[in-house]
This record gives structure tokens, sequence and C-alpha cells, in this order.
């Protein structure tokens, strides 16, 4: 029987985001879609794709804890599959999309 995690990682790599990585990701966020929705045109996962090298296609972001708005300490996300099971058995996937802030400039 397979698992949901085997279903899961088939093609994606999930990457766990120490506190230290997330806070040089977060030390670049500005602000967020939260507070500056008109700012906000940078996903969160872009600024941990800088930070860890990884490839945005393939990888998922596991948080131990969501990053914060510098500004309005709105949780800021990564975005991520989500695989649900809808009535009658079926799996189905969700994507997620992660937090869209703007960056710090300079
Ligand atoms: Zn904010």
């Amino acid at each position: 029987m397979k698992t949901r995690d085997d279903v899961r990682w088939e093609k994606r790599r999930s990457v766990s985001v120490d506190e230290r990585t997330l806070q040089e990701a977060q030390d670049n966020v500005a602000s967020c879609e939260v507070c500056t929705p008109d700012e906000a045109d940078t996903l969160f996962d872009d600024l941990l794709d800088a930070v860890t090298g990884c490839d945005p296609r393939t990888t998922d972001y596991v948080l131990s804890v969501p990053a914060r708005c510098p500004q309005c300490d709105a949780p800021v996300r990564t975005g991520r599959w989500e695989w649900v099971t809808e009535s009658g058995g079926k799996r189905a996937v969700w994507i997620v999309p992660g937090t869209m802030v703007s960056t710090v400039s300079g």
C-alpha cells in the first residue's frame, strides 16, 4: 500500500529550510501582499530559491515556522503541493500558492 508520502515525493523534492536560511530569505522581504498588495510582486519561494540555490520547479520548501512580514507581521509562506482525498477515495493535488512579497532594494 502506498503511503501519502510515497505519492507526494515521486517527482518533487522536499527541502527543509532551517532557521538561519529562513532568516536570510526573510531579510530580503520589505513587505507582503497583505500590507502592500500593489508592491508585492515576488513569490517568497523565489527568495528561498536564491538563498538555497534549489530548482523551484521541483522543490517544495518545508518550513518549521512561517516567516513573518517585517511590516505587518503577517505569516509569509511558501507555495506547496497538498494532496487531498476527495469523496470516493480519489486523490487530487492542490497547488497552494506562496505569499507574494516586495523585496528590499539595494
Ligand atoms: Zn505585510
